[in-house]
């Protein structure tokens, strides 16, 4: 047993300090990234932000606003083969898979329906060897599949995902996500902000590439994510309660209108899917009626408008830049609290 020492910080836990620049207008901060992806060689652009393979966020319908903006959605993993349409953009959606022979046999169907770029391998601890042999097995029958997998939190699992298992993108996140539970059921899990950090200089170092995924809860830990080295930022609850998510909208006696958002490992989750939880589990995800908060697109626009108010403050002209031009100062608030239990006329 050993302790470390080291402070490690979420988004939360800092704020970015601002510099001098030349930039006039948030219209000059470029979003849009080419990236060109370590082993299936694909070179794509957009912008590397994903919708939560969760099956309220990563629907068709969220896909169909998001590809507009060029925004990946990676979509859930129990859609029937029968539910894809024909006309998706290869660019802007990922397939996902866990990693049981009956996910596999399902995933393999839909590869030669729909001849996708995006693979996403989704496992909650990334840090078992069939996980990384499943990768293995993956990476040798597509060799140019571009591989998101995960997840995992330090850079020596992020250094093994790379370059043994040879997957191109990592996902990176434990305990960080709105509706996990697993620090609190099982006291694992690392601060988001320095997955980021120490994830992203392994993979910088490699040539791959790390998603930031959980824990943004405003446009503002999107930016800080980026400025610590994330190259992709997965949302999950931020695009939950929208239109375009999964679930019914609830109202209740009041009239005020509801969406219901969940762990895709909560209780709720399990029951759908699985016929209940296994004896030998604890559910590891919360379930939350989230307001409903109509068009995902004002959502986020709000979060691209932030990120480019970002870029204008730490003189960024395009997203790459962002790590460069990032000071990080360590804070204790990082907002003004005065008017919290207020209620406003408008936000
Ligand atoms: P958020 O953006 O909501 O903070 O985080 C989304 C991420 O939370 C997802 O992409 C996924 O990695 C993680 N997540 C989703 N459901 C569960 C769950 O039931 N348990 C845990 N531990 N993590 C979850």
């Amino acid at each position: 047993m050993k302790i470390l020492t080291e402070t490690y910080f979420d988004f939360k836990d800092v704020l970015i300090q601002p510099k001098r620049s030349n930039l006039n207008s948030r219209n000059q901060v470029d979003l849009e990234k080419t990236i060109t992806f370590l082993h299936s060689k694909r070179t794509w652009t957009g912008i590397p932000i994903l919708a939560s393979n969760m099956d309220t966020t990563g629907t068709f319908e969220m896909y169909q606003k998001l590809s507009k903006l060029k925004i990946i959605t990676v979509f859930h993993k129990h859609y029937e083969l029968e539910d894809y349409p024909e006309d998706l953009d290869p660019n802007y959606y990922s397939l996902s898979t866990g990693i049981s022979t009956e996910n596999y046999e399902q995933v393999k169907k839909l590869i030669s329906k729909l001849n996708p770029y995006f693979l996403t391998i989704d496992i909650a601890n990334g840090y078992s060897t069939k996980f990384v042999e499943f990768c293995q097995k993956v990476r040798e029958e597509f060799p140019t599949l571009t591989i998101f997998a995960g997840n995992v939190a330090t850079s020596d699992m992020v250094q093994e995902l790379l370059l043994t298992a040879k997957v191109d993108v990592v996902k990176c996140g434990i305990g960080s996500g709105s509706v996990c539970s697993t620090r609190l059921k099982t006291g694992v899990g690392l601060p988001q902000l320095s997955v980021c950090m120490n994830c992203s200089e392994v993979a910088n170092g490699l040539g791959g590439h790390i998603i930031s995924d959980g824990g943004c809860t405003i446009p503002g830990d999107v930016a800080k994510a980026f400025g610590g080295g994330a190259h992709f930022v997965m949302l999950g609850g931020i695009l939950a309660g929208h239109d375009e998510s999964g679930g019914e909208l609830v109202t209740n006696e009041t009239g005020q209108q509801f969406k219901l958002f969940y762990g895709m490992s909560s209780k709720h989750a399990q029951d759908k899917y699985n016929g209940g939880l296994q004896k030998y589990r604890s559910s590891e995800g919360k379930v939350r009626k989230i307001p409903y908060r109509g068009p995902v697109e004002i959502t986020i626009l709000d979060i691209l408008g932030g990120i480019r108010s970002t870029g204008t403050y730490i003189g960024a002209y395009r997203l790459k830049d962002f790590p460069k031009c990032t000071t990080f100062l360590k804070v204790h608030q990082q907002v003004n609290p005065v008017f919290d239990n207020t209620i406003f006329l408008q936000q």
